[in-house]
């Protein structure tokens, strides 16, 4: 066909949106939308007709042995106008799917920042929820009928877990940690280790956050030992604050030493100057439950005499981004009066999936089983291989002949800087496929409705089943 009849074939707006089949398009995405999506298709549909050198008699493919949207977009026969409507629908549909989606986590990183970190209980996601949808009394005192405190909602659930005098929430951690350093030490100097100078992953420097605070970074020991006596001898009139910060992401081994908290606090007491604990992933159970090495509580931090420690929320806690900064009366009721707070606070939402997910820790065993965070981490090889060997023979049939399909022995990770560098024993499924290699196969695997996130080790391309509760949350069927 030649370029001018394509072209003299190719409908108008009017003639696709004044279609009676269309009249159902304009009631679901409105008729400024429908008619910008016949005008864009019609425009594309012409450009790639004059692009193209189509000599006469130069056959077409057929519009109708096309299966999907990208594939009909690029051919530039004559269709019906039921079949441009047919190209609209899907054009429209595939645009109105949320790009912020459900995926799978098998990555083999159970707390994945780039996957949204904590999956949180059932409970704490229907409670922001609920709260999302209605007016509710976030800053409402019911009995007195006057304004509340935001903080009241969490406060006593914080301190009854962790022991602290007083707590108060912000947006995540490195809020809390940006707060409490301009509270605490504008102006002045704040001690830290050189060991412990971090960058987390995502932009989380601690020099850099000091800065913006206004505080005076002062810099003791070195980078793999800093002793007592270094923090004491550093300690001037100018001093505010000792910072100590977890060192999540790295670890330091070999010839390495740091005072232990309790002896730096006892120091930090004698001269007067309160002692801050960036956490990190602060957790409330000791890890050593599930056999995993240990990280140190919220609670033991506390009773060694730290006066402010500061957590993320939706890392090993498993509740909603967040972060509390916890400690001793006093300081907190200063932290509270910073104006720089009201610029940093939480939503309703938020407010209501921490409170939710604080509660399930008053009974730890409720914790673990019912915060999926929680759960994943604490499985053993032994409650992963069935899930494993289900998946496997669901993976089977599901590929074909073409894939191998073998369960393996693999290692997870907590990531988000919990355990740093530890291996978490784990099962994984490892496909190899005649077709595709391992990069293309973890890229098919993304590309799926619910993407599938596994990753290829050792030029094998595999899914780590550790944070898999059941074949189901594949979102598959056979
Ligand atoms: C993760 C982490 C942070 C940053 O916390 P966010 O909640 O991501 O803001 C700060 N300090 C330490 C030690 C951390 O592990």
């Amino acid at each position: 066909m030649k370029k001018e009849e394509l072209l003299r074939n190719l409908p108008s707006v009017d003639r696709l949106t004044g279609h009676e089949k269309c009249r159902e398009m304009i009631a679901v995405y409105g008729r400024g939308r429908v008619v910008d999506t016949a005008r864009k298709l019609i425009d594309e549909a012409r450009s790639k007709i004059l692009k193209e050198k189509t000599a006469p008699g130069d056959t077409v493919k057929s519009v109708t042995d096309v299966k999907n949207v990208t594939d009909v977009r690029n051919v530039t026969d004559v269709r019906s106008v039921t079949e441009w409507l047919a190209v609209m629908a899907q054009t429209m549909a595939k645009e109105s799917v949320p790009s912020l989606k459900r995926v799978v986590n098998c990555s083999g990183v159970v707390v994945h920042t780039n996957l949204g970190r904590a999956a949180m209980a059932d409970a704490a996601s229907e409670a922001a929820a609920l709260c999302a949808r209605s007016a509710v009394n976030i800053e409402y005192d019911i009995k007195s009928g006057t304004r509340g405190d935001r903080d009241s909602i969490v406060e006593s659930l914080v301190t009854e877990l962790t022991g602290a005098q007083a707590a108060t929430v912000v947006n995540n951690n490195a809020a809390a940690v940006l707060l409490a350093l301009n509270t605490l030490s504008d102006g002045r100097e704040t001690i830290v280790s050189r060991g412990e100078l971090i960058e987390i992953g995502g932009s989380f420097r601690l020099p850099e956050i000091m800065s913006k605070s206004g505080c005076v970074l002062k810099e003791v020991g070195t980078t793999n030992r800093t002793s007592l006596e270094d923090y004491a001898e550093s300690v001037n009139e100018n001093t505010s604050l000792i910072l100590r910060a977890h060192t999540s992401n790295y670890r330091i081994i070999g010839f390495t030493s740091q005072p232990g908290l309790d002896e730096l606090s006892s120091m930090a007491r004698s001269r007067g100057v309160p002692l801050m604990y960036d956490l990190g992933s602060g957790t409330l159970i000791d890890l050593r439950r599930f056999g995993l090495p240990h990280e140190p509580t919220v609670q033991e931090t506390i009773e060694q005499g730290v006066d402010v420690v500061t957590i993320s929320c939706d890392k090993l806690l498993g509740g909603p981004q967040a972060g509390i900064i916890a400690g001793s009366k006093e300081t907190i009721d200063k932290i509270k009066k910073n104006h720089l707070k009201r610029a940093l606070r939480c939503d309703k939402m938020t407010f209501a999936a921490l409170e939710t997910t604080l509660r399930l820790y008053l009974n730890p065993d409720e914790a673990v089983s019912k915060i999926p965070t929680l759960r994943h981490l604490s499985k053993t090889i032994d409650q992963i291989r069935p899930i494993a060997r289900k998946a496997a023979a669901f993976f089977r049939e599901y590929l074909g002949s073409d894939a191998t399909v073998t369960v393996v022995d693999d290692v997870s990770r907590a990531g988000s800087g919990s355990l740093p560098q530890i291996d978490i024993p784990t099962v994984s499924v490892a496909i190899e496929h005649g077709r595709m290699g391992p990069n293309e196969l973890a890229s098919w695997f993304r590309n799926m409705d619910r993407p599938i996130i596994g990753r290829v080790e050792d030029d094998l391309f595999r899914l780590d089943m550790r944070c898999i509760d059941d074949v189901e949350d594949f979102g598959l069927t056979k």
